[in-house]
């Protein structure tokens, strides 16, 4: 294999069509065939990372093993892949100003005016560059963020356009993804915001190489020449992307438009080896064909924007595979429950799940949900904030510590169940200071997630500033709340547990980043079967 191919996916007419969803397919469907991929993000935001971003402004935050706070999109590229991301992979503008201004005060520039071209476009081009000169991949797919003809991504647009001349001919390929819109009341799709979206594209110096086309309906010979005609582009590279009814659909119909084979001949690369799809199609047929069902409840703040749980909710998809069972999630709004309500809101549930979370609002709400499921024997997850809930409500409900609390919540609580960790009290700053990335733990046998995972030592995603606080782990314990995982070199407890409930675990960090396709979470796996055994009694 010799130098790395680069394809880059940029986006037309509207925002939401789906990139991350095409450049993973596309990613699958090479992977499949042998080649080793990577997928990278460019944000154009000027937030260094979308670690500060409320939840409802840009979906859920997902972190990498390396500790990087990125864009939901990352999440889809290890789902469909398998393969860890990295620091790598999400670059935003907020990042190549940091890092180009940093450059200028340490004096690299001396002499010079600092310009976008080229001093941010050689910057971004490094960046580009990174995953394909670390010689692991044999083509890396660059997604970049936003819709073409925002101001935003321009530097982006031109930094791609000065590497496609860099790289040389066949070494770089552009796939634009637009919307084809369904005119009802003429009963027609229509063409014409795609031709401007390639022509605003054209006027930065880029000609598409394929148009991926989202569409509600199928896309006739005619219509597929006549964008070709337009947009100057072949034929066959005019790939439909019609609505699909899971996003794992996707890697085949995009098999079947055969964007995969046109884009190998565009990067001049071997087209003859079938890609291999079989434990993929495997997790699809078990997905589609569920045995049974179960209902689990999702309690969150910010259920109203699904992307805000959005590997969560992914988690469960491949859990319920595994178990082949169909997991219907119930969006239950924390702040909305209280003691009287409580029966009415979670009744003809198999299992909760309560979520990860910042700060007061909707808490009552969660504390609630846990004693609901520990008093009714119902399978219950905690995650992060989830897990945090459910020793306060040991603390207050079982020890009869009122006013239990974590001080994220209350500084002057009188019982800190919860507190600040202690390398946490000196940092002021929030960008970027959490306590990030994977971490050890090891397990208690004999403990249900030992008998889960399989394994004595994990390694978990995290994201908190505030941990369990081990001066009550003493009464916690003995009053039938186990800590059974344990941070070795810190201590600090990792997982909750109640062996006289069914299933009841809580966990300090996020299980749900690292379930793939080809690796469902264990956590998720056992909690959907432990609803499911629940659903039928
Ligand atoms: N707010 C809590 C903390 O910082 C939990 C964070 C989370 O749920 N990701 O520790």
């Amino acid at each position: 294999m010799g130098t790395t191919k680069y394809i880059f996916v940029t986006g037309g007419v509207s925002s939401s069509l789906g990139k991350g969803i095409i450049a993973a397919s596309l990613a699958k469907l090479l992977q499949a065939r042998g080649y080793r991929v990577a997928i990278q993000k460019l944000d154009p935001y000027i937030n260094v990372d979308p670690g500060t971003l409320n939840p409802y402004e840009h979906g859920e935050c997902y972190v990498t093993d390396d500790g990087a706070e990125t864009d939901l999109d990352l999440g889809h590229y290890e789902r469909f892949l398998n393969v860890p991301t990295s620091q790598a992979n999400n670059v935003t503008t907020g990042r190549i100003y940091q890092s180009v201004i940093e450059k200028e005060r340490r004096g690299e520039f001396l002499g010079k005016t600092v310009q976008v071209i080229p001093h941010i476009t050689n910057e971004i081009k490094e960046r580009i560059q990174i995953l394909g000169n670390s010689g692991d991949y044999d083509i890396v797919i660059t997604e970049i963020g936003g819709t073409v003809g925002d101001i935003e991504s321009l530097p982006y647009i031109e930094s791609v356009r000065q590497l496609k001349w860099e790289l040389g001919n066949g070494n770089t390929l552009f796939i634009h993804l637009t919307l084809i819109p369904y005119l009802s009341a003429a009963r027609e799709l229509k063409t014409k915001p795609t031709q401007h979206s390639v022509k605003t594209l054209m006027e930065s110096g880029i000609q598409a190489d394929i148009l991926v086309c989202r569409t509600e309906h199928e896309l006739s010979e005619d219509l597929r020449a006549k964008l070709a005609l337009f947009c100057n582009v072949e034929k066959d590279a005019v790939i439909e992307s019609i609505d699909a009814s899971t996003i794992y659909d996707v890697p085949n119909m995009m098999l079947e438009e055969g964007l995969d084979r046109i884009a190998l001949r565009k990067l001049h690369l071997d087209q003859n080896v079938q890609p291999n799809l079989e434990q993929w199609n495997n997790f699809l047929q078990r997905h589609k064909n569920p045995k049974g069902n179960v209902r689990v409840g999702l309690i969150g703040k910010y259920v109203e924007l699904q992307d805000s749980y959005k590997s969560i909710l992914e988690a469960f998809i491949h859990a319920g595979a595994t178990n082949e069972v169909a997991v219907e999630v119930v969006s239950i709004h924390s702040e909305f429950i209280d003691t009287k309500n409580i029966e009415n809101e979670l009744k003809g549930l198999d299992g909760i799940l309560v979520a990860p979370g910042f700060g007061e609002r909707g808490i009552e709400g969660k504390i609630e949900a846990v004693r609901y499921a520990r008093e009714n024997d119902l399978p219950f997850l905690g995650i992060c904030l989830g897990m945090q809930m459910a020793v306060i409500e040991y603390a207050r409900n079982i020890l009869g510590l009122k006013g239990a609390n974590s001080t994220e919540m209350d500084v002057n609580t009188p019982y800190p169940v919860i507190d600040l960790m202690e390398e946490q009290k000196h940092i002021t700053k929030k960008g970027g200071t959490m306590r990030l990335g994977a971490w050890k733990c090891d397990l208690k046998e004999g403990s249900i997630v030992s008998g889960i995972y399989q394994k004595q030592s994990i390694l978990e995603r995290h994201r908190h500033r505030y941990e369990y606080n081990n001066k009550y782990r003493d009464l916690l314990e003995n009053a039938g709340l186990k800590a059974t995982g344990i941070n070795p070199d810190t201590g600090l407890v990792e997982i909750v547990e109640i062996p006289a409930h069914p299933w009841f675990v809580g966990v300090q960090y996020h299980p749900e980043y690292k379930s793939t396709v080809a690796n469902p979470h264990p956590l998720f796996v056992g909690f959907v079967a432990a609803a499911f055994k629940h659903s039928k009694q």
